[in-house]
């Protein structure tokens, strides 16, 4: 059963304008709101940020603060000031060598600055968890691709993780993506994740800690390997309390859909988690609008326990935005009213 109807909220300035949106979230049956907080938000508008999760609350919305492409090494389109400040702590990548427009999570300087935004903003604003967006690697994706291609270059082959590979397995880091490498990636893209969730569950055991990664297929023949394509070692993750997976686009297959759905489901009840699928509320729409209904109606079907779409009002007035970007809003809108309805 669905037991949370989320949506993402971004570009939060103003307490008062923020209300008007909340209260628009509500009549479209959200119940939970994913405030999506900017590195410049942090850096600018802080003082705001407290006064804008405890007027959603007073609505009776919770809330989950999404660290939006911090780093850029979650996702989001926005810019990083991690990456402005600093002209180390980058992804390298391993065939060329350079520098790349992402933070390197596994470096002490990251996990550093990424541990405080978040146990600040737990101190300050008393959210009710905080949401893990699409954290990845810089490469590949290439591997995930229609036809099953390799992609040739991998991050990340900073002289931190160089180190560390080399400290761990006695020799040093190949340029080619083997096993260990594989692992070593998978293991400390956990690192920084797991040491912020906990440190957060240590200022407050009740916040609830999401970890959405890439919907891909992960099979014999196709896998992204961005850091978190291993769901059996992310949902075995004992600081996450939600397993979550993004987007998949309208226009692409029901079956891959249902797959992504039941895999989810499946990690989420393996590991003890609530799961969650997203929807895409942004950028493109389906063809006929009844898809999201039925594809609202699966997710129930299949089991999954919350669902989220990104993002407030299609997208609307953004680069981003679908072309009806209102209309999908509001269909969503009038399917999160109708399965929360049934809590
Ligand atoms: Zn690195």
């Amino acid at each position: 059963m669905i037991t949370q109807t989320s949506i993402s909220y971004y570009g939060l300035n103003y307490v008062e304008h923020a209300e008007a949106d909340f209260k628009e979230m509500k009549a479209h049956g959200v119940t939970q709101v994913i405030l999506a907080v900017t590195e410049f938000d942090f850096d600018f508008w802080r003082p705001n940020i407290p006064a804008i999760v405890d007027k959603a609350h007073e609505l009776g919305l919770r809330v989950l603060i999404d660290p939006w492409g911090n780093g850029k090494y979650f996702g989001g389109e926005q810019v990083s000031k991690f990456l402005q400040d600093n002209v180390e702590n980058r992804q390298v990548s391993a065939l060329t060598g350079e520098k790349l427009p992402y933070a390197c999570f596994n470096t002490n300087s990251y996990r550093d600055y990424f541990k405080n935004f978040c146990v600040t903003l737990a101190r300050e604003c008393k959210p009710d968890g905080f949401f893990w967006d699409e954290p990845h690697y810089a490469f590949p994706k290439g591997i995930a691709s229609i036809t099953g291609g390799v992609a040739d270059d991998w991050t990340c082959y900073c002289p931190v993780c160089r180190k560390r590979f080399e400290e761990y397995y006695g020799y040093p880091m190949p340029k080619y993506m083997t096993n260990d490498v594989k692992l070593f990636r998978w293991r400390e893209a956990l690192v920084v994740l797991s040491e912020t969730s906990k440190a957060l569950k240590e200022i407050d055991p009740n916040l609830e800690i999401t970890c959405c990664v890439h919907a891909t297929q992960n099979g014999y023949y196709v896998s992204e390997y961005r850091g978190y394509d291993n769901w059996d070692m992310v949902g075995a993750c004992p600081y996450f309390d939600v397993f979550s997976t993004t987007i998949v686009n309208w226009a692409l297959p029901e079956d891959f859909y249902l797959d992504i759905t039941r895999r989810t489901v499946a990690i989420a009840k393996k590991y003890g988690k609530k799961s969650e699928r997203w929807l895409m509320g942004y950028y493109k729409q389906p063809k006929d609008f009844s898809q999201v209904a039925h594809w609202v109606d699966l997710a129930a079907k299949e089991g999954v326990d919350r669902l989220a779409a990104w993002t407030y009002r299609g997208g609307y007035g953004t680069v981003v935005g679908a072309p009806d970007a209102l209309k999908l809003w509001d269909t969503i809108g009038e399917n999160y009213r109708r399965v929360i309805a049934k809590v």
